[in-house]
């Protein structure tokens, strides 16, 4: 153990005067750290927000007793500080994170997901590599809900991201369009990966089990999906989307429960 994990066990200011002199007193083991150069003179404070620690400061000096109980005043209030601040930064990320999200399921919403096509399309077309958008859209959901309620239809949306997470990498990007329809963005995958992609959801989804009040098994609906990829079938991102668009339509128009690609 070091003199920073002592910090850290404890979760109190460590304050070492004389670290040669004291060092046989102390459960640690030296560590040299930059220069090859010992310090002797060693101060770390713990950055708390209640009883959790996010971090600490430390400061040293080659020469022994550099440092008296002002200065571990001092640091242990700019630690309190910075700690405050961070945690201020933390909430901040949390709730601009939450805007992002859908409530109902937790993926991005409409409006990150337009964001990260956008985005996705412009670094492919500087790294020259390809982007598959797979649009998808619960077949008949309107007779579904009516059959089933809308409880069980939450919970089929819920599914549906469910068994769309399982297939994608942490790279990829899964957002709700709205209602019952949800894009998922493949960074650098072809066509013939997003087909994949696409026919194992199918797949997932149907495996998936899904009861109502009573425990009763009860059916889910079917998907369709069409595939568009740049830059095959789009040169940009808003036609990306518009010819994913239109092929999930033809699944539509060709009987549901299907996959089409664009083209
Ligand atoms: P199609 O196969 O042509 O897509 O038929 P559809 O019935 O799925 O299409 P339509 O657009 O007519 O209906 C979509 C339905 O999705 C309407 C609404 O009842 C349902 N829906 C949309 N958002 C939600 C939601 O958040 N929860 C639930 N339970 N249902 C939703
Ligand atoms: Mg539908
Ligand atoms: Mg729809």
């Amino acid at each position: 153990m070091g003199l920073i994990s002592l910090v850290i066990k404890n979760q109190k200011p460590v304050v070492i005067r004389h670290l040669t002199a004291e060092m046989d007193n102390l459960p640690i083991k030296r560590l040299i750290g930059g220069t090859n150069k010992p310090s002797e003179s060693w101060v770390g404070v713990p950055m708390m927000i209640g009883n959790e620690l996010l971090g600490l400061l430390a400061v040293a000096s080659y020469k022994p007793y550099a440092f008296d109980e002002e200065d571990v005043a001092l640091l242990n209030s700019i630690a309190g500080q910075a700690a405050i601040a961070l945690d201020n930064a933390r909430h901040h990320a949390q709730v601009e994170e939450q805007t992002r999200r859908d409530a109902l399921t937790g993926v991005y919403n409409h409006s990150h997901l337009l964001q990260s096509v956008a985005g996705y399309v412009a670094r492919g077309k500087n790294d020259n590599t390809p982007v598959s958008l797979i649009m998808l859209d619960i077949d008949l959901f309107k007779k579904y809900n009516d059959t089933y309620g809308h409880v069980v239809g939450d919970e089929v949306l819920r599914l549906i991201v469910q068994a769309i997470q399982t297939h994608i990498k942490r790279t990829d990007v899964v957002g709700r369009w709205g209602g019952e329809e949800f894009g998922i963005v493949l960074a650098d995958a072809t066509t013939e990966q997003a087909r994949a992609v696409a026919a194992r959801v199918r797949e997932t989804l149907a495996a998936l089990p899904l009861t109502d009040r009573a425990g009763k098994l009860i059916p889910k609906p079917t998907v369709s999906q069409g595939i568009a990829t740049f830059p095959d079938h789009a040169a940009d991102a808003e036609t990306l989307v518009d010819v994913a668009d239109r092929a999930l339509y033809r699944a539509k128009e060709q009987g549901r429960d299907q996959v089409r690609v664009a083209g």
